[in-house]
């Protein structure tokens, strides 16, 4: 029987680490993509350690010969991949967050890893994505991305008025929406998660989720039956009272 292999970005910590583990313990090899080798190698043994077939891999998403790099070990070493978890991000502001204040170098800054680091990765990987009988790819967004939700004057998310973390976020859902169009010919599906706020480094651990729910999301889109969508925003609905399902754009 052929590996489960599945690669998920930014897996050192936070929701990265969780979904990591959770892939693990669905008997998938996780491969740990982590920006800094010594933080990489001590999350394969945490999740080692609980069981996992875990194994780290060097990856700065904003880099190009680190991208290039892990998908000639992918080719070499497993020659296909089945999960692709694009889940590497930031947050920047600058300022109070007005739309005033914002910088273009902050704004460069947050879009080279949450926007342009998901393209160069997923381009990097499709042809290995292409060779699994039925790949998943899943962009960790976020309902901050959600033009309907932000701009909702009755929804929770109505005061933020931030451009470089939602405006990055809005960008991948689209580059999420225009993969699933070019894929849907494909067995591939390619859908964007909504962890919800989850207590992590992002957020200075004020998120009232955890990391371990916010990973279910993208766990439950990395192993979608057949007959599955593909090409929407789904996760924690925080206007619709919690719950998951389809975020509005
Ligand atoms: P986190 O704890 O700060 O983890 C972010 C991860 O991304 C870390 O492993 C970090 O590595 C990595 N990373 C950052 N830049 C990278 C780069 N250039 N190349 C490779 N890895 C890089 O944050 P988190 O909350 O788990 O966030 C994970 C994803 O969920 C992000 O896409 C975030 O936007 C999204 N999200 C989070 C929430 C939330 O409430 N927490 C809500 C919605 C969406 P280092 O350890 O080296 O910095």
């Amino acid at each position: 029987m052929t590996t489960t292999i599945a690669l998920v970005t930014g897996a050192n910590k936070g929701i990265g680490l969780a979904t990591a583990r959770q892939l693990g313990a669905r008997g998938m090899t996780v491969l740990v993509g982590a920006r800094d080798a010594a933080r990489g190698q001590q999350a394969e043994r945490e999740l080692r350690a609980g069981g996992a077939d875990a194994r780290s891999v060097p990856l700065d998403v904003t880099d190009e010969k680190s991208v290039a790099a892990v998908a000639e070990l992918v080719e070499r070493e497993y020659g296909h991949l089945d999960v692709l978890v694009n889940n590497a991000g930031i947050i920047r502001a600058d300022g109070s967050a007005l739309p005033s204040e914002t910088t273009l170098s902050t704004l460069r800054e947050v879009y080279e890893t949450n926007v342009f680091g998901v393209v160069a990765v997923t381009n990097a990987l499709l042809p290995l994505l292409r060779r699994a009988p039925a790949a998943r790819i899943v962009n960790v967004s976020s309902e901050v991305g959600s033009i309907a939700v932000m701009t909702d004057p009755e929804g929770a998310l109505f005061a933020l008025t931030s451009i470089p973390y939602p405006s990055s976020k809005t960008a991948l859902n689209m580059v999420t929406a225009m993969y699933a169009k070019e894929l849907r010919e494909t067995s591939i599906k390619v859908n964007a998660a909504n962890p919800g706020y989850c207590a992590t480094d992002l957020n200075h651990h004020s998120g009232f989720r955890t990391a371990e729910e916010g990973a279910e999301v993208s766990v439950h889109l990395a192993t979608l039956a057949p007959d599955a969508p593909s090409g929407l925003l789904w996760g924690y609905q925080m206007d619709a009272g919690g719950g998951y399902g389809v975020l509005p754009w």
